[in-house]
This record gives C-alpha cells, structure tokens and sequence, in this order.
C-alpha cells in the first residue's frame, strides 16, 4: 500500500519517502502557552494525532518534536498583567495544555522543546545568518532581509517582487498582503520585560526562529515532515525557511509540509482574538464526552474546514455507540478475548480497506466509510450466527487495530450494578480482614473498569466516569 501525502510546497499529493523508515523525523508547531487551547487548536494537534498514529499503524518509527512556545509578545504582555514571572505564568499553561491532550487521548511526542531552553541555539543561527549576510540590525533589533533570499514566498506562492526594501515588522504576527522583514532579535520595550543578555545586545528571539533552531538543535539537519495550521503558511513556516535555508543553505530542510484547516463557527475561524471559541473544558461541562469532541475532530478530513457545533458532537456520541455496540456483541462471544495482531481472514479484506483510507492522505472519512461497511457485514453474520471462533476473533483483532487510531472503543465488560455491589462486599470484607492489598486491588480494578469508589461516613458509594 502506498502511503501518500499533500505536500503545500509543491502543491500535489506525493508518495511518502522518508530518508530513514524507522525514524521519521517529524516536527509540528506546537502551542502558546498563555490561556486555555482552544479545540481549533486542537484540531491542529489531533491533526498531529492522527499521522502519528497512522504512520504507527503503518509500521514506520517516529521521531516527532513539538515546541512549546513560552516566550512571545502575549506572554509577555499577561505574565505582566498578573504581576508574576514568565515561568510561573507559563508553567501552569503548560500543564493544561498536557491535560487537554491526555484527556483527547492525544498520544505524547518524543520532544517537546521550550523556546526558553533553546536560546543559545537561537543566538547561534542569527549569527550565522549574520556571517550569510542577511540580518541587519535598526534600533537594537536584528532583522532578516527578506530582498536577499532568494527563495523567499515558495511555500506560500507570494508574488514578492513589489516588495518595499527595507519595510520592517516587530510583531510576530502580520497578514499575507504587508510582506516585510522579520525580527530575529527584539530589545526589550518595558524595563521589568523578560530578556536575555547576547552580544547583540539585551533581548528576547522573535517568534519564527525558535522552530528553525529546534530542528537544527535536535535532528541536525533536514526533516521528513513539518507540520501546523494553515494559517502558519505566511508568515511563520515561510520565515522558518528563510532562517533554515539562509543559515545552512548546502542543507535540505523540510521535504513534506502538511497543513491542517481550520475549525470554524458560524462559518468564521474559532480564534482568541475573535472571541467565537470553545475552550475542551467548556465544552466538557456542557456534559459531552471528551471522546465524542475526539471523534468529531478525527472524522473530517485535516484539508477540510469543520465547522463545529454541538449537533455535529451528538452525532459523534451515536457513531462511537453504534461501532461500540458491534464490538461489545462479538466480545460477548469471544468472552472478552481480544486478539492483538493483525486481521488475517475474515477481517483482513475490511481492514485493507481501512489502511487505504488513510494512505491517501490520512482520508480518516473514506476510513471511517469502510468500518461502518464492515461492521454492516459483522452484524449480519452475528445475526444469523454464523461466525466460528477464528472468525470472531479474527474481528477483535479487526476492532484493536483500527482504535489504534481512533482510540474512543473499550474492550472491557461493562459491570452489571449487582457485579459491582457483590466486589464492593467483598472489598468491604477485606478491609475488615485489614487485607488493604486485596481490597486496594479491587478498588483499582474497578476503576479501570470506569467505575469510581468513594468512601463516605455512611459507607462506599460508587458512580460510573
Ligand atoms: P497557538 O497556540 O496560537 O500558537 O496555535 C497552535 C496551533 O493551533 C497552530 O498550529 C495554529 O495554526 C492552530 N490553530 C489556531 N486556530 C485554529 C483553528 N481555528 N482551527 C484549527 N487550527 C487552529
Ligand atoms: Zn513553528
């Protein structure tokens, strides 16, 4: 099966080659840490979620990096706000970004470098730039000139030959119609504003050269894939080549860029700035499943805009129920034996079919299309019974390979209310017995079962999470 992506670059889908297959370099932009993520930008990482997790399934080893940008204008700006230091302030959005992951069952990278560890390695690239000849420096900031790369707009297809010389920007963030150059190094604005002391005076990096150090500091040269937001074209990833290419130009630097679009509502980008955006946590305690916002934002396909919307979430709930409904009656047969490897007769057909889907580009929706064919098919032979043992389990094997990628199926036995009454009896016993091992057993087991204990002065009470 041939695995191929949509390269921005060179605008068509190629066939994937990584330079080594058992350590696909992979780098994604990762967040900024200084609110809540939004579940637009969870759309970008449940984006990075599913190549993984197909590249996984695939067979092929990863390498993957994702930043954490902890110094930026807005960083700066409410880490002064709230009167506290840049790494407090940081900190506790780090950890909430982590959260939100787990909670998405977004599986955890190799790397994930700080932009605040990564400063000498900054510092190193703009003075290499400075050796190429492409910084100049205006009012104790560096900048990169933008009129002496030649490469300059290839990612993003800009037209740059009416650009103003010269015309420069501080901000790390600006729209495609006001090309200018960049700042590498920014001298700080107010005195109590985080800086670093460098021989190019006291300052901070702009925001574009962190991710072009981070490549060059962990996999020394060139990258497989690079991945972020479609709205990271211009300027970010197009100021990542220049700095890359312009520092080490006898160097590749990325050969595949894959983009994911955005997440929407009411027809409009979820951004902060726009204030039309939902938080995971907001959308949790309107009472929906975190695996239902999962499932909504794996099934349309990344090149695609999603408009969110809570109907979108309750269709999402019923899909998952459906393909868990399948799953629970062939597990009713096998008595909950799963088989790990891959489908190899019934099966194998139906989850060919699968991996196809995702070969074409990670085409989650032709994926998920042909999962919904092949449980049709399971529940007419579980109908008229007339699966074997093999087969059934031969299905499992089916079920455990594609929630690799999906990730929202259980294969445990769901407790009757009695089954649970009758363990807490005897969890009851055994801490009578002063057994705290076994009944710390129980307690644990049922919890990975979904069921929760609390011990209250009027005895246990149990809910199901
Ligand atoms: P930030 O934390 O703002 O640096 O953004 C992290 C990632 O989220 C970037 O890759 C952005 O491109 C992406 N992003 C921001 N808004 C959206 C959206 N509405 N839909 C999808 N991705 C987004
Ligand atoms: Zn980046």
């Amino acid at each position: 099966m041939k695995l191929q992506f949509y390269n921005t670059l060179t605008s068509v889908k190629e066939a994937f080659e990584p330079e080594d297959k058992n350590k696909v370099k992979i780098y994604s932009c990762g967040p900024t840490v200084y609110n809540y993520p939004h579940i637009g930008n969870l759309r970008s990482f449940m984006f990075v979620d599913t190549l993984r997790r197909t590249l996984k399934l695939l067979g092929y080893g990863l390498n993957q990096t994702m930043n954490i940008t902890d110094i930026d204008d807005k960083i700066i700006r409410d880490s002064i706000t709230e009167n506290t230091t840049v790494e407090k302030f940081t900190q506790k959005w780090i950890d909430i970004f982590f959260e939100d992951l787990q909670t998405l069952k977004i599986e955890k990278v190799e790397n994930y470098p700080r932009a605040t560890e990564t400063i000498p390695d900054m510092l190193r690239m703009i003075e290499t730039l400075e050796n190429n000849q492409l910084t100049y420096q205006k009012d104790g900031n560096i900048y990169f000139s933008i009129g002496k790369f030649h490469e300059y707009g290839s990612l993003s297809k800009l037209d740059v030959t009416g650009i103003k010389s010269g015309a420069r920007y501080d901000a790390d963030e600006y729209e495609k119609d006001d090309v200018r150059d960049f700042a590498l190094w920014k001298s700080p604005k107010q005195e109590d504003e985080k800086a670093w002391e460098s021989k190019f005076g006291k300052g901070r990096p702009g925001w574009h050269l962190e991710c072009s150090a981070m490549i060059r500091k962990i996999y020394q040269s060139g990258i497989d894939i690079h991945t972020g937001g479609i709205d990271l074209i211009f300027p970010h990833h197009e100021n990542e080549i220049a700095q890359s290419r312009g520092a080490y130009p006898q160097d590749h630097f990325v050969k595949y860029w894959l983009h994911c679009e955005h997440l929407l509502v009411e027809g409009q980008k979820m951004s902060k700035s726009l204030g039309n955006f939902y938080t995971l946590r907001d959308v949790i305690a309107q009472g929906y499943d975190p695996l239902s916002i999962r499932y909504l934002l794996l099934s349309f396909h990344y090149r695609t805009k999603l408009n969110f919307s809570f109907s979108r979430l309750e269709e999402s709930k019923k899909a998952i129920a459906k393909l868990q409904n399948t799953l629970d009656r062939v597990l009713e047969l096998t008595n909950f034996q799963v088989e790990k490897g891959l489908p190899k007769g019934y099966a194998r057909e139906g989850y060919n079919k699968f991996l196809e889907g995702l070969c074409d580009d990670l085409n989650v929706p032709k994926s998920l299309g042909e999962i919904f064919e092949f449980i049709k098919k399971v529940n007419n032979s579980l109908d008229s019974k007339s699966l074997s043992e093999g087969e059934l389990l031969d299905i499992t094997s089916y079920f455990h390979n594609v929630n690799s990628l999906l990730q929202v199926l259980s294969f445990e036995k769901s407790l009757l209310d009695s089954e649970i009454e009758a363990l807490i009896d005897k969890r009851n016993q055994a801490r009578k017995d002063k057994n705290f091992k076994l009944s710390d057993e129980i307690r644990d087991d049922l919890l990975k079962k979904g069921i929760k204990l609390e011990d209250s002065k009027t005895g246990v009470k149990w809910k199901r999470i």
